[in-house]
């Protein structure tokens, strides 16, 4: 083995949507030379890059894997609801959707023959037919739509009790960002943007989102909730704010923006 390689590695390992972490209040994913040492069978590991200079690996395990001891299977969205760290968060989502890409392209969709994988691609290949499969991404957009101190927010059946955030949704086939972002607003809630500006993006492993964030002005129509997208939606200023995302999530960095714009600040 080269230099370069030698020491202990992080292993990011999977089993279905489960991360293996070790026991104790700090989220932690095992370290060692090999992943063997763990005592746990593996099909796949693709090296993702590296986490304060250790290099990281995406892992799949086996469905009937066990933990070793002092280690235990978690679902990486719970603890993304109770707080972990960013930079952490988002290695362990890049290792969940490249596992998830082997797991779900094992074979070609068009005649059924095993993929091979691509050599210094991140890529996976039929042999028979030639087609290249590649890590599903959905790109989404997300945007805060403000009319002077009022923010939109809206809430989607599946958020927690209370939550709010700002709109989102997919991007069609044959569709422009800008075409996206003014369909999902008109669609969910009958309002009309305009002053369209890039805020910043993030990747949400969710099951395979991008989220691409943006802010609008409101520009006209009533607010009118579309029952079958969301369930409530209102205009909001700094004093009467509901239940926010939590940290970490592109859209707390956007409200937290407005709220810092509007030269207020926010602990809940
Ligand atoms: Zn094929």
């Amino acid at each position: 083995m080269p230099e370069r390689f030698a020491g202990p590695s992080l292993w990011f390992a999977f089993r279905d949507e489960e991360l293996l972490v070790l026991d104790g209040d700090e989220v932690r994913v095992p370290r060692s030379e090999t992943f063997e040492e763990l005592g746990l069978q593996t099909s796949f590991r693709w090296e993702i890059g590296l986490l304060d200079g250790t290099r990281c690996w995406a892992v799949e395990v086996d469905p009937d894997g066990e933990p070793p001891e002092g280690m235990a299977f978690r679902d990486l969205r719970s603890m993304f609801f109770t707080g972990i760290g960013g930079t952490f968060f988002r290695m362990a989502g890049r290792a969940k959707q490249i596992v998830g890409w082997h797991v779900t392209h094992r074979f070609c969709g068009r005649d059924g023959t095993e993929t091979e994988a691509v050599k210094g691609e991140m890529a996976k290949r039929c042999p028979r037919c030639g087609i290249f499969y590649y890590p599903r991404l959905s790109p989404a957009i997300i945007v805060r739509v403000q009319d002077g101190d009022r923010i939109l927010l809206a809430r989607s059946p599946g958020f927690p009790p209370g939550l709010y955030s700002v709109l989102a949704g997919f991007v069609e086939p044959g569709e422009s960002i800008e075409e996206a972002m003014r369909r999902e607003v008109r669609e969910e809630t009958g309002i009309e943007i305009e002053n369209i500006r890039y805020f910043g993006s993030q990747p949400w492993p969710f099951p395979n989102s991008l989220m691409i964030g943006y802010t609008a002005d409101y520009a006209g129509g009533d607010l009118r909730v579309d029952p079958a997208e969301i369930e409530d939606a209102g205009w909001y200023t700094l004093d009467d704010l509901p239940m926010l995302p939590p940290e970490f999530s592109i859209a707390r960095t956007m409200i937290e923006d407005f709220i810092e714009e509007q030269g207020g600040s926010q602990n809940s």
